[in-house]
């Protein structure tokens, strides 16, 4: 298996080296998904310098991304419904942290501003895209309203992952009369304007910390506001987010890919057949785990090559094209990271049998929580009908690939 690149080490010289903090988190992971407890893991966490990566990291996505990648991958093959709420912090921060924004200094001193914020009082980011289960697909429960020098916030959204550990609440939501905007605010637990609701998912990915979230006339000042209206930064600044969000979210599920991959090994290894020899040792099976391993360095490999096209978007507007590319391929990426954990950790599951879910084996837990990746953040058929409409589209499908 190609081993994952190593974390830098050198952003403070005196601490442990980053690949050691993070062997640390994931051994702090492990105890805190089998105590059901996840307060030391959190402030481990929030002691050690992953969680600011992308400060660290400012201006610098490509190699932000592959760190990013390294951690979540490592966290998704412990616990994906945690690694999915830190990879929600991660990819707001990573938004904040390196959207390329050319001549629009009021977007970029608010960037600094959070920045800032996140590193000085060691911040965690939650956030909500205020989408709620309408009758309507694509309903947004919440609303925002001008009043004096600021805005008073409404309703109520789905969605919100990490929301009892979140400091710093990134949103999207509508201006009234204005259209989508996107806020930040400080403090997100006991504000009296923020209530933190119930899980969403009563008893699924419940380590996601995925909650309602409802806003009672919350104000916001202005300088909460990041970006709005319909300047060309704020469309540019949502697809550069979800870029990042569709990049980092196949991480941690081809985490739990690789990990099952690995029970797969253990379990081969150490079974005897009838004829007591080592069930790794029959061929079929080497033939077998030989597709489950190829199926995931594929995908694997399709999320790093789009996560180096986001690192070519340097400056905006003048890289929009590489944008809108790397925004594709992010959804294919997402779309195929996602999908290859999905089938690894059921073709794991029937390799291994009903002891994967005997003996808090660690398949269990992996297979109730992969099953969450391809719905979301897009769901399959919006990706699916994107790459549909590209290869049916008036030019010849051979050389308008995603690679040409
Ligand atoms: C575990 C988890 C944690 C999450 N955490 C957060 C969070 O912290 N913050 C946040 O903002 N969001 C979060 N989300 C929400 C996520 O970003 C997406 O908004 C969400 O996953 C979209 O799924 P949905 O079922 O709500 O979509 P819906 O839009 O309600 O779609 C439901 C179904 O309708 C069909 N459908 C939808 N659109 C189309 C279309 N255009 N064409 C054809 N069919 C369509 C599909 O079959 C789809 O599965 C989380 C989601 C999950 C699963």
């Amino acid at each position: 298996m190609i081993a994952s690149p190593p974390l830098k080490s050198e952003l403070h010289p005196g601490s442990p080296d980053l690949a050691t903090q993070l062997g640390e988190l994931v051994a702090a992971l492990e105890a805190a998904v089998a105590r059901r407890e996840f307060g030391e893991f959190y402030r481990l966490f929030r002691a050690s310098e992953l969680p600011f990566l992308p400060v660290a990291y400012e201006g610098e996505s490509r190699p932000l991304f592959h760190q990013c990648f390294t951690a979540l991958h490592q966290l998704g093959g412990v616990s994906p419904a945690t690694a999915l709420a830190i990879e929600n912090h991660f990819y707001v921060s990573a938004t904040i942290a390196t959207f390329p924004t050319d001549h629009d200094p009021v977007l970029d001193k608010r960037r600094h501003a959070l920045l800032a914020a996140i590193s000085n009082g060691r911040w965690l980011v939650a956030n909500t895209n205020s989408k709620v289960h309408g009758r309507a697909l694509g309903t947004i429960g919440t609303v925002a309203r001008r009043e004096g020098d600021g805005f008073r916030i409404t309703g109520q959204a789905a969605y919100t992952s990490l929301a009892t550990q979140g400091d710093l609440l990134v949103f999207i939501t509508e201006i009234e009369g204005e259209g989508p905007a996107v806020f930040a605010i400080a403090p997100m637990q006991r504000n009296p304007g923020i209530e933190i609701g119930s899980y969403l998912f009563p008893s699924a990915m419940l380590d996601s910390d995925t909650r309602r979230i409802t806003f009672h006339d919350l104000f916001v000042p202005e300088e909460g506001l990041i970006a709005g209206g319909k300047s060309p930064s704020t469309s540019a600044l949502f697809a550069f987010e979800m870029a990042w969000h569709q990049l980092l979210i196949p991480a941690l599920y081809l985490g739990a890919a690789a990990r099952a991959i690995e029970e797969v090994r253990r379990f081969l290894r150490s079974t005897l057949g009838r004829d007591k020899r080592p069930l790794a040792e029959l061929d079929g099976m080497v033939i077998d785990v030989g597709r489950l391993a190829l199926d995931y360095e594929s995908a694997r490999s399709v999320v790093r090559y789009a996560g180096d096209e986001l690192g070519a978007v340097r400056r905006l507007p003048r890289d929009a094209e590489q944008l809108e590319r790397a925004l594709y391929l992010a959804s294919g990426a997402k779309y195929a990271g996602t999908r290859c954990a999905e089938q690894v950790v059921a073709a794991a599951r029937r390799i291994i049998g009903a002891r994967a879910f005997a003996d808090g084996h660690p398949l269990e837990r992996l297979s109730g929580e992969v099953i969450f990746g391809p719905l979301g953040p897009e769901v399959s058929a919006v990706i699916e009908r994107r790459y549909g409409r590209q290869a049916l589209a008036d030019r010849p499908f051979v050389g308008v690939s995603a690679e040409s």
